[in-house]
C-alpha cells in the first residue's frame, strides 16, 4: 500500500477561527482557556480530515498559536533574556511575537521565498539550550487519545540555527549545533517513548546554496539523532537540493522528501542511490499553489518510482499546505468552470488518495477520478479566457528599447525640474492616507451593492477633496490623491485587469492572526479599461501642485498573486508590466506629470539559490522598465520600496532607473540609506523619515536630525522628505502631526542650505 501524508497544513480555520480566537484573546474579550479550546477544535478538525482523506498518519506540530519557529525557539529555551520573566505558555508566545510595553518583539521575515512570516530567534551565546517539549508531547498525546498515529514534524536543528540570529555580536550559531542536536536527541527519545514510529524533521535550509561549514554539519548532527527513536523522514522543499546529495545520501535517516514540482529532475540525483531501507515521498502535488495536479502527468512520474521502490514510495505535497487554503468547498460564488481548474489543501489530499489508489490497483481502479481530472486540465488548456491572442501578440512584439526611458536620467532631470520648479528636499508622500471608517463603510456599501456608482464615485470624491485641502495646508510640494477607494494595492488592480479572478474564503496564513486573500491569475492578463485616470485628474483638478498618479508595479502584483502555472512566470509579468504601461501613458496623457509604480515585493521573489539572482532581477527590472519606460523626459517616474532589505539588490534597483524612489529607512535608522550612498545611488531617493509603522508621533526634531544624516550621504539635490511608506493604518488626528513635523523639519534644513 503507498504511503500518502502530508508535510504540514492549514491551521487558521476555513473561517479563519484561529485568526478571530487570536484577537478576541488580546482585546481580552475572552480567556486563554477559549483560545486553547478553539486550537484543539481546529487540530482535532485539521486531523480528521487528514483522516478521512485515508492518510494513515496525521501530522502533529504543524498547530501553532503564532509560529513554529516561535515555538521551536521556546521548546529549546532559546527566548532572549531582555524580556525577563516570560509567564505562562500563551502570555510568553505573545510577548515575543508581539512585544512587551518596554521590549520590541522578536523580528519577523519571510520563510524562504513564500508570503509566510516567521518569527526570528534571537539566540544569546550564554543561553543554555534545554529542551521543554511538553506542547508538543500534549499534541501527540491528543492526536493519539483522538486514535490517530501522530508524526510529528520538526524544524530541523541546522535549519533552526541557520534561520536564528545571533544575538551576541561574533558569536556564530553553528557553534551551538552539537549541543542543540542533544537536546533533539532526547526529544526524539520521547517521541519513541510515546510510540511514535516516524517523525518529520524540515530541514528545508538544504534547498540554499549553502556555506560549506553548515554543510559540513549535517554529518555529525543527525549522528546525533541516530541513536534510537522513531524512524527520521528528512523533508527538503521549494527548490532541488541535488547539489548536497553526497551529503544527504550518507547521514543516518530513514527516509527522504523531494520537492518535484519546483524541482522534479533532482529525483534522478537520489534513485540510483538510495539507501536500501530508506522511503521516498514525492512530493508531487504543489503545495505553493491553487491549480488541480494533471494526475495523468503525475502518474507518469510515480510508476517508474513505484515500479523501483513499491511500498518505499510515499506521496505527498511538494512542501507544508500552509501556503494555500483550505478548502474549495466554500467558494460557492466562483464561477464553475473555474473552480473546476483549482484544489485547496483538502482538494490536494484527495488527489493524493487517487495516486495511491492507482499505483496500488492499476489506473483502471480510478479510471473516472482520472477522467474528471483530465477533462478539468483540458478545459483550462482550452478555454479562451486562458490565452487573449491580442495580449500574446503584444507580449511577442516588446523591443529592448521599450523598457528604457528615451533619455538617462542625467537629462531627463533638468527637464523635470523646470517643469515642476520644486523647493530643494520636496516634501511628498508615498500614497495612502488614513482610512477612516467611513471610508470602509462607503466601500463596504458599494461591495454589497448597497450603494449606487454614483453616490460611491461622490464619495471618494469627497474623500479625496479632503486629502488635497489637507496636504494643500500642511504645505506639501508633492500631493497624493489618498487611495481612498483602495482596500489593497494589488486587489485594486487586479479587480480591473481581465485574467484574475478573486475567491470568497481562500485565506492564507501571513503570520500571526493576519491573513491575505491573493487573487488569481488563471488567464492572459489585460486592461479592458484605464483604471485610476478619474481619479488622478479629480484631484488634479483641485490643486496647482502636481499631484502624483498612484500604481502598482508589475512585480509586486505577481508576488502577491497566485500565478498561473500553464506559463512561466516571466511571460506573465511581461503581461502585467504591458498592463501597467497602458495606464502610464493614459496618465501621463491626462496630464498627470508624476507617477508612482509601487514595487514593496521588488526582492520577495528572488530565487533560493543566489545564483540565479542576475537572471530573476533582470526580469524584475526589464518589467519594471517596460511599465515606466514609455513616458516623455518631463515625466517623473517614482518607485517606492518597503518591508525588506534592499542592500543586496542596490544594483538592480538603479538599473530600474526610477527618477525618485521613496524607501522605508526609519526602522533600520538610516542604516539602509547608508548603503544607497556607499553604492552612490545616481537619481532621486526620499529615505523615509517618519515610522509609519509605529503609533508615536516623531518630533520635528527626530526628524530634522535624520534629514541631516541623510544630507551626509546623498547629495541634497537628490534627496526628497516623506515617511516610510502608506499612511492607511493610522489615524487623522497622529497622522497630521507628524506630518506637519516632518513639513517643518524640511523647511528648517532648507533655510540652513
Ligand atoms: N502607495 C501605497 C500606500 O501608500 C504603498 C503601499 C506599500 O508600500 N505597501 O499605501
Ligand atoms: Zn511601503
Amino acid at each position: 500500500m503507498t504511503t500518502i501524508h502530508t508535510l504540514g497544513y492549514p491551521r487558521i480555520g476555513a473561517q479563519r477561527e484561529l485568526k478571530f480566537a487570536l484577537e478576541a484573546c488580546w482585546r481580552g474579550e475572552t480567556d486563554v482557556a477559549a483560545l486553547e479550546a478553539c486550537g484543539a477544535r481546529l487540530r482535532t478538525a485539521n486531523w480528521q480530515r487528514q483522516q478521512n482523506a485515508g492518510l494513515t498518519r496525521v501530522t502533529v506540530g504543524d498547530f501553532s498559536f503564532y509560529d513554529p519557529m516561535l515555538d521551536h525557539a521556546r521548546m529549546f529555551g532559546a527566548t532572549p533574556a531582555r524580556f525577563g520573566e516570560l509567564g505562562n505558555r500563551l502570555d510568553a508566545v505573545f510577548a515575543l511575537a508581539r512585544g512587551t510595553p518596554s521590549q520590541p518583539a522578536l523580528d519577523m521575515t519571510k520563510w524562504f521565498d513564500t508570503n509566510y512570516h516567521y518569527l526570528v530567534p534571537e539566540i544569546e551565546a550564554d543561553t543554555p539550550f534545554r529542551l521543554d517539549a511538553s506542547v508538543l508531547l500534549a499534541a501527540v498525546r491528543e492526536a493519539q487519545a483522538l486514535g490517530h498515529a501522530p508524526k510529528p514534524v520538526l524544524i530541523g536543528p541546522l535549519s533552526f540555527l541557520y534561520l536564528s540570529r545571533s544575538a551576541t555580536p561574533g558569536h556564530g550559531l553553528l557553534a551551538r549545533a552539537a549541543e542543540l542536536a542533544e537536546c533533539y536527541a532526547s526529544l526524539l527519545a520521547e517521541l519513541a517513548g510515546l510510540g511514535v514510529e516516524w517523525v518529520q524533521i524540515d530541514e528545508p535550509i538544504l534547498a540554499l546554496e549553502l556555506p560549506a561549514d553548515w554543510l559540513a554539519a549535517f554529518a555529525p548532527v543527525y549522528a546525533h539523532l541516530a541513536a534510537q527513536g522513531p524512524k527520521r523522514l528528512l523533508a527538503t522543499y521549494f527548490d532541488s537540493v541535488s547539489a548536497h546529495a553526497d551529503v544527504i545520501l550518507k547521514l543516518p535517516i530513514d527516509g527522504l522528501h523531494l520537492d518535484l514540482v519546483r524541482a522534479p529532475a533532482q529525483v534522478q540525483a537520489f534513485l540510483p542511490r538510495l539507501p536500501a531501507h530508506w522511503v521516498l515521498s514525492a512530493g508531487i502535488v504543489d503545495g505553493r499553489n491553487v491549480w488541480r495536479c494533471d494526475l495523468d502527468a503525475a502518474l507518469a512520474v510515480l510508476q517508474p518510482l513505484h515500479a523501483r521502490l513499491g511500498d518505499r514510495l510515499w506521496l505527498a505535497p511538494s512542501c507544508s499546505l500552509l501556503h494555500v487554503p483550505l478548502t474549495l468547498q466554500q467558494e460557492t460564488r466562483l464561477d464553475v468552470e473555474l473552480r473546476n481548474w483549482l484544489a485547496f489543501a483538502d482538494e490536494k489530499l484527495a488527489e493524493l488518495a487517487v495516486l495511491a489508489r492507482a499505483l496500488d490497483h492499476g489506473a483502471d481502479a480510478v479510471a473516472a477520478e482520472l477522467a474528471v481530472a483530465r477533462a478539468a486540465c483540458q478545459s483550462r488548456q482550452h478555454s479562451p479566457r486562458v490565452q487573449v491572442n491580442a495580449v500574446r501578440e503584444r507580449v511577442a512584439a516588446i523591443r529592448p528599447e521599450m523598457a528604457r526611458r528615451a533619455s538617462p536620467y542625467a537629462r531627463r532631470a533638468p527637464a523635470q525640474r523646470k517643469r515642476f520648479q520644486l523647493p530643494l528636499l520636496p516634501t511628498t508622500t508615498i500614497g495612502s492616507f488614513p482610512q477612516t471608517p467611513a471610508i470602509r463603510a462607503l466601500r463596504a456599501a458599494w461591495k454589497r451593492r448597497e450603494l449606487g456608482e454614483l453616490a460611491y464615485l461622490g464619495g471618494v470624491r469627497e474623500a479625496i477633496a479632503d486629502a488635497i485641502a489637507r496636504q494643500e495646508a500642511l504645505g506639501f510640494d508633492v500631493l497624493v490623491h489618498g487611495e481612498a477607494e483602495r482596500n489593497d494595492m494589488v486587489e485594486f488592480f487586479a479587480d480591473k485587469l481581465c485574467g484574475f479572478a478573486f475567491t470568497e474564503h481562500a485565506w492564507v496564513q501571513s503570520y500571526g492572526s493576519r491573513c491575505v486573500k491573493p487573487p488569481l491569475i488563471f488567464g492572459d492578463v489585460w486592461r479592458p479599461e484605464a483604471m485610476t485616470v478619474d481619479t488622478a485628474r479629480y484631484a488634479q483638478s483641485l490643486t496647482a501642485k502636481p499631484v502624483k498618479g498612484m500604481l502598482t508595479g508589475p512585480v509586486t502584483m505577481l508576488q502577491w498573486s497566485f500565478v498561473r502555472d500553464d506559463l512561466p512566470r516571466e511571460a506573465v509579468l511581461k503581461q502585467l508590466a504591458l498592463a501597467i504601461r497602458a495606464e502610464v501613458l493614459d496618465l501621463e496623457a491626462a496630464g498627470i506629470g508624476i507617477i508612482q509604480i509601487d514595487e514593496p515585493a521588488f526582492r520577495e521573489g528572488l530565487p533560493l539559490k543566489e545564483s540565479a539572482w542576475r537572471a530573476a532581477l533582470a526580469a524584475a527590472v526589464q518589467a519594471f522598465g517596460l511599465a515606466a519606460g514609455g513616458v516623455a523626459d518631463e515625466t517623473q517616474i517614482h518607485t517606492h520600496m518597503c518591508y525588506s532589505e534592499f542592500n543586496t539588490v542596490l544594483p538592480a534597483i538603479a538599473a530600474m532607473d526610477a527618477d525618485v524612489i521613496t524607501i522605508e529607512t526609519s526602522r533600520s535608522n538610516m542604516a539602509l540609506l547608508d548603503a544607497f550612498g556607499e553604492f552612490e545611488y545616481p537619481n532621486e531617493i526620499g529615505p523615509g523619515v517618519y515610522d509609519i509603522h509605529s503609533p508615536r508621533i516623531p518630533s520635528e526634531a527626530d526628524m530634522l536630525h535624520l534629514l541631516e544624516r541623510a544630507c551626509s550621504v546623498v547629495p541634497v539635490g537628490r534627496l526628497w522628505v516623506n515617511p516610510d511608506c502608506g499612511l492607511k493604518t493610522r489615524g487623522w488626528p497622529e497622522t497630521e502631526a507628524a506630518l506637519a513635523a516632518m513639513v517643518r523639519a524640511a523647511h528648517a534644513m532648507r533655510a540652513r542650505l
